[in-house]
């Protein structure tokens, strides 16, 4: 924690980049991303403005998020107005590694963290505040809410539910079916449902490519015969992380996610959770949301090329 009052100077250009910024958004609570736009004219000088129109952060996590973004100039009202919207998905405090980079736009009228983007492990993870004053990831998935999500996102048709007693497609024999299956096309992302740490991610004959990750309040998750694993032991996810992608590894009759959800110890039916769940943004809000992050993104491409 020390860290925080040795080092104010912080290691990142915030201070130049403050004065360049060049993004206008305007703010519309109605809709989700209505009225976010960029401006079109180049403002190559602008010193001579009385204020920047947004402010464009780069820096590296040092310690922790908190100490990092109070280093890089934000305050500490911003920094916990951000992470109290997003604690129930998202574990700021060691749930992103010392040395990642990342990048902040703040919104212009509020001052409130609008884009964080931060690359671990060669993947690039967003968080996006949208118009109606909700946080998303890059999917659409809802950071703010503490509903449980889809591993698939969206709904994909069961192939195999939830049984105490099945006759196995394979073996033949009556055994239990402990989790659900949804028929997905090979590589559909599997995320986190919430927020958690990977305890398992292996290769099983049967269970194909899986991770087990352990969340609050003694659940745990399970995701197999994946083509694709992102994430490995020890790993912090979030929720809607995209933790791997489906596949047909390991003893399957064709492609989909076996996914079980485990509350102290016992299996439980999550099509019963169905009704509770909290769904992504629907495909025209989400070219909405799209189109804000890609707003932000390039104007931090701008900022780092005139920096
Ligand atoms: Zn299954």
């Amino acid at each position: 924690m020390k860290l925080k009052y040795l080092t104010f100077i912080s290691i990142n250009l915030a201070f130049i980049i403050l004065s360049i910024s060049l993004l206008y958004f305007s703010s519309n609570h109605s809709d989700v991303t209505n009225g976010s736009q960029i401006s079109t004219s180049s403002q190559k000088n602008v010193s001579d403005k009385e204020k920047p129109d947004n402010l464009v952060i780069n820096g590296t996590i040092n310690d922790s998020f908190f100490s990092s973004a109070l280093n890089a100039g934000l305050t500490s009202k911003q920094i916990f107005s951000f992470t109290e919207a997003l604690h129930n998905s998202v574990n700021f405090i060691d749930g992103i590694e010392d040395g990642t980079p990342y990048s902040i736009v703040l919104d212009k009228d509020t001052s409130h963290i609008r884009s964080f983007f931060y690359t671990e492990n060669n993947r690039l993870h967003t968080i996006q505040l949208a118009n109606n004053g909700l946080y998303y990831n890059e999917l659409g998935i809802n950071l703010s809410s503490n509903k449980l999500i889809l591993p698939t996102g969206n709904l994909f048709r069961i192939s195999s539910h939830f049984s105490k007693k099945r006759k196995h497609p394979i073996v033949g024999i009556v055994q239990a079916h402990v989790g659900t299956d949804y028929a997905t096309p090979i590589g559909t992302p599997v995320m986190s449902v919430s927020k958690g740490i990977v305890s398992r991610s292996e290769y099983h004959p049967l269970a194909g490519n899986f991770i087990t990750i352990k969340h609050n309040n003694g659940i745990t998750t399970r995701y197999l015969h994946l083509n694709d694993r992102y994430v490995n032991k020890g790993d912090h996810v979030y929720k809607g992380e995209i933790i791997g992608k489906t596949g047909n590894s390991g003893r399957t009759t064709g492609p989909h996610l076996h996914f079980e959800y485990i509350v102290n110890n016992i299996p439980q039916d999550f099509t019963k959770l169905h009704n509770n769940i909290e769904m992504p943004l629907n495909n025209k809000n989400q070219k909405k949301l799209l189109k804000c992050i890609n707003l932000s993104k390039t104007l931090i491409t701008k900022i780092l090329k005139e920096a």
